[in-house]
């Protein structure tokens, strides 16, 4: 059966081009009802039921379909979503201690970019997400919440700034008024340093925050870990990071993955300071969260211990550097940091 084009992600005026001749405020009504977290046309009670029905038979609310939900104890809840295509991927819902609810958002099925610590990584890149398809996964998790979500975080599977395309269309939709209404400092987009995706992020001034995952600030162990940022040198990085800055006038997070006994070293503490210097930055550590499988060079990959963290942790206060320490959500459904890959 031929797919049928799907409205969720569209604003009130896409859609009202797409179901005309039907009235501006019956589009209206459409989608605020998605927004609201309408599963169904059959849910959309304020439309006529002949209407309702013709617009099953012409149109799909959404595109994509969750294929399998499950939640952790701590709130975190992960959806496995099959694309159109068949293509399956995962977005995931955090909940921090103060209650905030944040969509994780992917944008790839798979990733090219290979990182050793990363699940995705280990997948095959298959294809760029549409816009569409990224903001589907933001109103899965809404419906999953029950209720209104309160941030963004572009840091599901894939690298964001490898589809920047369908990127800034799904950020424009999530931050304009007759999208989702988010505040764009409620949304950051994570990369693995694409030097020049972070200077066209910065040209389309939508103000969102920025967060850099480098796992390294010594530039051979980076490579180790990231072979593909071998195109991203970390002195380009940092020059786009700077025009960013310049042009956002943001703190940017620099996120660091600690992998025990691997980047946790006093040197490697010391060429973080030295990445940070000249920068608004301050530094989230991630404890990694364990792959089965994931080896360096043949070693597998551990957790940090607590003591190995702190450490480190004392290393980059001691140069003056702002440090924060992610907490662990997500783990008892591999829907953690690092940890995500369609696990059926
Ligand atoms: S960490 Fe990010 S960039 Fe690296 S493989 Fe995983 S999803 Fe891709």
């Amino acid at each position: 059966m031929p797919l049928l084009p799907s409205l969720a992600g569209l604003t009130a005026g896409e859609a009202a081009l797409m179901l005309a001749p039907l009235p501006r405020f019956r589009a209206a009504q459409i989608t605020g009802w998605i927004k609201k977290g309408a599963a169904s046309f059959a849910d959309m009670k304020n439309l006529p039921t002949p209407l309702r029905e013709d617009l099953a038979r012409r149109f799909s609310v959404y595109g994509s379909t969750v294929s399998a939900a499950h939640s952790d104890p701590d709130g975190t809840i992960k959806l496995q979503v099959t694309l159109g295509d068949g293509l399956k991927i995962e977005a995931v819902l955090l909940v921090d201690a103060a209650g905030r609810k944040t969509a994780c958002l992917s944008t790839q099925a798979g990733c090219a970019m290979a990182c050793a610590f990363c699940k995705t990584g280990s997948l095959p890149f298959r294809r760029n997400l549409t816009s569409g398809e990224i903001i589907e996964q933001f109103f899965h998790l809404r419906r999953a919440a029950g209720e209104h979500l309160s941030n963004i975080v572009i840091m599901g599977m894939g690298e964001p700034l490898l589809n920047l395309d369908e990127l800034v269309k799904a950020l424009r939709f999530f931050t304009a008024r007759e999208g989702c209404g988010l505040s764009p400092r409620r949304i950051t987009v994570s990369t693995s340093g694409i030097a020049r995706g972070i200077r066209a992020l910065a040209g389309e001034a939508l103000h969102v925050r920025l967060a850099f995952s480098l796992a390294a600030a010594d530039e051979s162990l980076r490579v180790r870990l990231m072979p593909a940022t071998k195109q991203n040198p970390l002195a380009e990085v940092k020059d786009a990071l700077h025009y960013y800055q310049q042009q956002e006038k943001h703190r940017i997070t620099l996120e660091l993955v600690l992998l025990g006994g691997v980047n946790t070293r006093v040197e490697d503490a010391a060429a973080l300071a030295g990445f940070v210097d000249g920068l608004d930055a301050a530094v989230n550590l991630i404890p990694w969260n364990p792959v089965p499988g994931m080896c360096l060079d043949g070693a597998p990959l551990r957790e940090p211990e607590a003591a190995e963290i702190l450490r480190f942790r004392e290393e980059l206060e001691k140069r003056g550097i702002a440090v924060t320490r992610r907490r662990r959500r997500g783990r008892g459904v591999n829907g953690a940091c690092g940890q995500l890959g369609v696990t059926e």
